[in-house]
């Protein structure tokens, strides 16, 4: 059935002036019905630039169907890259989680996925995402103060960072635009340096997983989806100060198995293409559990880096994974999170 929301939602988005794509279903996709809407929240999907970077909206099939660990909708709007509103839901949608105040939550908070990985935004879709918004604000007879940043109503601070701009100036050029008119101001804004926790900048962030296998005594260096085939999280330098916060999930390991799980910097000469090994973090290990469940492992880590590169390369983060007794064991990243300063 149709969310009573469906109404407003569709006669904001035509205000708006801007090309409508009505995703199939839409009116009745939502975890629940919302209560009264008083927060527009700003995200951006984070979907790396290398991800089908000609591609117009390439996360719609997660924000509508959702991800490991995380039912859909994610969003009741998308936005592509050239400015087109996706219309995904019209009920409630994961994408506040915690929250600094219940206004903000997935209850009163209508969320806009923009696409985009914190490259600078197009000018097409940051003038769209002003329309959009606008039109949503004077629906739902919202102040401008109303439309934030996911980075601003996330629980705690620096939790999350999207949407990649800065929040004042994006309010301000709300209130220079009419619904459905051209934002006065037509060039899109600076995107801020992205802030996380403690006021450091995020290197890398990504939640989508790929499996890796393992076999048993084998040791592999997992890859990451940011660049899809590269097997380290991130480049680091001496003295910079990194956040690392790494979530895996194993599972094949039987009961008594164990494998081990570690970071390592190690440095990487292009030229050569050589790797060397420089500094292995303290392993954390992984027990296959009784009736076969998967084993869960986070890797918190902060630390100033102490080393340089000796070989004249670019010193490098990887996640190591050593299956240690499993018969084989299946790998993937549940989260992948570095912050560094
Ligand atoms: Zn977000």
């Amino acid at each position: 059935m149709a969310y009573a929301l469906a109404s407003r939602i569709e006669r904001a988005v035509k205000k708006s002036g801007l090309k409508v794509v009505w995703v199939a279903g839409w009116k009745s996709r939502g975890r629940a019905t919302m209560g009264t809407i008083q927060t527009i929240t700003l995200h951006h999907t984070a979907t790396p630039r290398s991800f089908k970077k000609s591609t117009e909206y390439p996360t719609l099939n997660v924000i509508k169907n959702g991800r490991t660990g995380l039912p859909g909708p994610l969003a009741q709007l998308g936005l592509g890259r050239t400015g087109v509103v996706y219309v995904v839901a019209a009920g409630r949608a994961n994408h506040a989680g915690v929250s600094r105040a219940t206004s903000m939550t997935n209850s009163h908070a209508i969320g806009i996925e923009a696409e985009g990985a914190m490259e600078a935004w197009p000018t097409a879709q940051y003038q769209a995402y002003l329309r959009l918004v606008r039109a949503l604000i004077d629906e739902f007879d919202l102040g401008t103060s109303r439309a934030l940043r996911h980075g601003e109503t996330c629980s705690p601070p620096g939790r999350k960072t999207d949407a990649s701009f800065s929040g004042p100036a994006f309010r301000n050029a709300l209130a220079t635009i009419k619904t459905g008119s051209k934002p006065a101001n037509t060039q899109p804004d600076t995107p801020a340096k992205p802030k996380g926790l403690f006021g450091m900048a995020l290197k890398t962030a990504d939640s989508r997983t790929e499996k890796q296998k393992i076999g048993k005594g084998k040791e592999i260096t997992l890859r990451t989806r940011e660049k899809n085939t590269n097997k380290f999280l991130c480049s680091v330098k001496k003295g910079e100060l990194i956040l690392v916060d790494e979530h895996l999930r194993i599972s094949g390991l039987r009961e008594g198995q164990i494998a081990e799980v570690w970071l390592r910097i190690g440095e990487y000469v292009a030229k050569t293409k050589k790797g060397y090994t420089r500094y292995n973090y303290p392993r954390v290990t992984a027990h296959g559990r009784a009736g076969g469940g998967d084993a869960h492992v986070a890797i918190p880590l902060v630390d100033k880096v102490g080393i340089g590169p000796k070989h004249g390369g670019d010193l490098r983060i990887y996640v190591v994974v050593k299956n240690v007794s499993g018969d084989e064991c299946v790998v993937e990243y549940t989260k992948h999170h570095v912050l560094a300063d």
